[in-house]
């Protein structure tokens, strides 16, 4: 498996060498927006341990993310009132994935209007 690379957009995010829109910050991971949004409010959660994916991702890592996923899933159904709430994952450039740091996708979802992916 290739390596991480620390010349990543999101790590450069969570450096703070480029702009985003901030929605949350702790120790253990960032939520911003999304810069090409899928739908209305689609926001990342970005662990700030340097992993490539799920694929090399440490269950301390995982268990830290995985309750802010899930009050970002809520917060974003709240202020957007969606219908509904899609977190999406890609690991590797075959499953889609395009910034190669660990991210979980939450997307919400308006009846009647598909997500784009
Ligand atoms: P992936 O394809 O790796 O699962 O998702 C990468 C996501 O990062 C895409 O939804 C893309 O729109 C988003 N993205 C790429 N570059 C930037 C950026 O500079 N800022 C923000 N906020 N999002 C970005």
């Amino acid at each position: 498996m290739t390596s991480y690379d620390d010349g990543n957009i999101f790590a450069k995010i969570l450096r703070g060498e480029i702009p985003s829109l901030k929605l949350y910050e702790d120790d253990t991971a960032m939520a911003i927006m999304d810069i090409m949004p899928q739908s209305k409010g689609h926001c990342l959660v970005i662990p700030k341990a340097p992993s490539r994916n799920l694929l090399d991702a440490d269950d301390s890592t995982l268990a830290a993310v995985m309750p802010i996923v899930g009050r970002l899933a809520r917060a974003v159904r709240r202020a957007f009132g969606a219908d509904g709430v899609q977190v999406a994952q890609f690991n590797e450039e075959p499953a889609g994935q395009t910034v190669f740091h660990l991210h979980f996708h939450v997307v919400p979802v308006y009846a009647g209007v598909p997500v784009a992916r």
